[in-house]
């Protein structure tokens, strides 16, 4: 995703704006390729997964998906996403 979008992307569940954003991988031209978006005010997680941020309500979620995103970027992220955030931490 652009990086501008962060001007405008909120949390689908409350709204709540601006996001924080955690970029794990990135290129030219101010693209996200994978990342971390979160809320502060209800404690989610958003994966950025190939460009794509992944803005879902919990019910269509996939639990074991995000865990292996967790898992596998797990010293590169803070311990607030990785050990406590919704809907789900390892
Ligand atoms: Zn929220």
């Amino acid at each position: 995703m652009k990086k501008t979008l962060l001007d405008i992307l909120m949390c689908p569940i409350d709204k709540y704006f601006p996001l924080e954003c955690f970029e794990l991988d990135w290129k030219e031209n101010n693209i996200i390729e994978q990342g971390i978006l979160y809320c502060k005010k209800c404690n989610r997680f958003y994966p950025i997964i190939d460009e794509i941020p992944i803005m879902l309500p919990d019910e269509f979620r996939s639990e074991e998906t995000e865990k292996k995103f967790l898992r596998n970027n797990k010293k590169r992220l803070p311990s607030k996403i990785i050990n406590n955030a919704r809907p789900w931490h390892i």
